[in-house]
């Protein structure tokens, strides 16, 4: 795909080779990541961070991508704050901010809002999670997450990965976006634990097959998760439900703790979640006690969607090649973070 100028909605967008280009620029973000060195080659843009869904990871990490290559970041968050509330429409909204911005990062609850936003924006639009359909920038950090804890393990290919997705399926759209982007691939093997109520959409277990993936549905948690390299879990989608009791249906329905690790998974079985991971005693789909576990991958995925992120802004506003130009050392106090 042409990155520069373009609008990111969906994983389907992507290619096998935009996901390596995405890769290899989060790979070089590194050194800025990580506070060994600055760089100002955003200096002078603004990106428009709009969520009107609860959020701290995605809106916090893409507005620190964006400080990180010397952008500055303005942000709206919640309906209440915003003349959305008085009547006004997408459309509008879009066109105005889209003049005050050079790139917009929006989150909406209904499905499908960013994509019409985009289309009256006039600077390129990211979805940070358009309701239960789609977070495409939580697909890549969690696929380049998958690729370096491989890789850590000494395995240098995603084809012929095994992994289990567990919890709410259907509501899930970091689950969906991720089902997506799996299918570039070859021969995964993906296993989908959920609620009878709650099982991956019809439409995406479908793609699944036609990517030629062996595709394994079961309600159970405990026997499904014995061979897989990544055992990614998901927290209930309350708020897409029609009532919190609802959801209580279903919560603590999974709870991967250590003991269960150990008794089931194999040894070097990654753990993920998208976060937050819902930690309430009626919840706790993953322990507190897997914290120390060396395969808890969760908050290594959190730092890579600022590489993810920070590389996709470098390659829409196309200053993917100029990032090392002008920047330098830092100078305060930057160690122990990574
Ligand atoms: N943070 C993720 C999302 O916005 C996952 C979640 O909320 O459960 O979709």
């Amino acid at each position: 795909m042409k990155f520069s100028g373009s609008h990111i909605l969906s994983i389907s967008q992507f290619d096998r080779n935009d996901i390596e280009r995405v890769f290899e620029v989060a790979d070089r973000m590194v050194p800025y990541a990580h506070r060994q060195r600055v760089t100002k080659v955003l200096d002078g843009a603004i990106l428009g961070n709009m969520f009107f869904e609860p959020s701290t990871r995605t809106r916090v990490s893409f507005g620190c991508a964006f400080n990180l290559l010397g952008g500055e970041v303005r942000e709206t968050t919640g309906f209440e704050t915003s003349a959305i509330a008085k009547g006004e429409s997408l459309y509008d909204t879009a066109r105005v901010l889209s003049g005050y911005s050079d790139v917009i990062v929006m989150r909406h609850p209904v499905s499908g809002s960013v994509a019409e936003f985009a289309a009256a924006s006039r600077v390129p639009v990211m979805n940070g999670g358009d309701g239960a359909n789609e977070h495409p920038s939580q697909a890549l950090l969690d696929l380049y997450t998958i690729r370096k804890e491989l890789q850590h393990q000494g395995r240098s290919d995603l084809d012929g990965l095994r992994i289990a997705m567990i919890g709410d399926l259907k509501y899930g759209r970091t689950v969906h976006s991720l089902c997506k982007l799996l299918c570039l691939y070859k021969n995964v093997t993906v296993t989908l634990i959920s609620p009878d109520e709650l099982k991956m959409p019809e439409a995406i277990v479908e793609q699944l097959r036609e990517a030629g993936h062996t595709v394994q549905e079961s309600d159970v948690m405990e026997g499904s998760i014995s061979k897989v390299d990544i055992a990614y879990s998901t927290r209930i989608q309350e708020e897409r439900f029609a009532s919190p009791a609802e959801a209580d249906l279903y919560r603590g329905r999974y709870r991967l703790n250590q003991a269960i690790y150990t008794r089931y998974c194999e040894p070097n079985t990654v753990i993920m979640h998208p976060l937050p991971r819902d930690s309430r005693t009626e919840a706790n789909e993953l322990d507190n006690d897997l914290n120390d576990n060396p395969n808890l991958a969760i908050f290594r995925q959190a730092d890579n969607g600022v590489l993810v992120r920070m590389a996709l802004f470098a390659l829409t506003l196309d200053v993917a090649d100029q990032v090392d130009k002008a920047a330098r050392d830092v100078n305060w106090y930057t160690e122990r973070r990574f």
